[in-house]
């Protein structure tokens, strides 16, 4: 399980860290919200524990980032504690809030938990069929449809699209794209976009709904 810590104070950082990796998690931290969101896009932790008060990006901005684009559980972690400021951090999408000073053992009951269900609705998500917005798609009769009518997929354009189904909204970068397709390292990045091209293309007016995320990847946005 890797934990992203994003947080300003140096020294929250390091015990928070120290507790962590006793707890056998894997730890990354980020000093301010820029640091935060790369980190967030490329590490891809299991969980974030976000402070509020943050350089650069601020933590509600990145709350709102965070949730947009994953189903990552996020733990606020703040000095503002008037009922406001937590309403407010819950509806941009935080699953938990915490006020400073907290017991860290309390923080990391509370991370068990979030991990725990996410990991059920982890083991939920070995579909087979996927139907969202215009598309349909049916791993065992190998068939995607576009608005009820059948389109032939290559078999890497089928692998494609079923990644970006899985996980609408989720930016898959060009790399995990590339590995998971080619299942190995060395294919150059440039064939990715080849095959989303051409997926674009055979997706016709839907093919825009396939985003490009500016030198990260690709995502679904339906
Ligand atoms: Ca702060």
């Amino acid at each position: 399980m890797k934990v992203l810590i994003i947080e300003d104070e140096k020294s929250v950082v390091e015990s928070l860290a120290l507790a962590f990796k006793k707890e056998n998690y894997e730890v990354i931290s980020a000093l301010d919200g820029r640091e935060g969101k790369e980190k967030f896009i490329s590490e891809k932790p299991d969980i974030v524990i976000l402070d509020l008060m943050l350089p650069e990006i601020r933590g509600e901005e990145l709350c709102r980032f965070i949730k947009s684009h994953s189903d990552t559980p996020i733990i606020v972690i703040s000095a503002k504690d008037s009922e406001i400021d937590k309403v407010l951090a819950l509806e941009l999408g935080a699953d938990d809030y915490l006020v400073k000073p907290f017991s860290i053992r309390e923080l990391i009951i509370r991370m068990k938990k979030r991990l725990e269900s996410t990991k059920k609705d982890k083991t939920d998500s070995h579909k087979k069929l996927y139907e969202l917005g215009p598309f349909y798609l049916d791993e065992e009769k190998y068939e995607f449809k576009l608005e009820n009518k059948l389109i032939e997929l290559t078999p890497k354009e089928f692998s494609i699209m079923k990644m970006l189904l899985s996980k609408p909204k989720r930016v898959w970068t060009r790399r995990e794209l590339t590995n998971q397709i080619w299942g190995y390292d060395y294919v150059s990045l440039k064939s990715i976009d080849v095959y989303i091209k051409r997926l674009r293309e055979k997706l016709g007016r839907y093919g825009d709904l396939i985003k490009t995320v500016r030198g990260v990847g690709y995502k679904l946005e339906v």
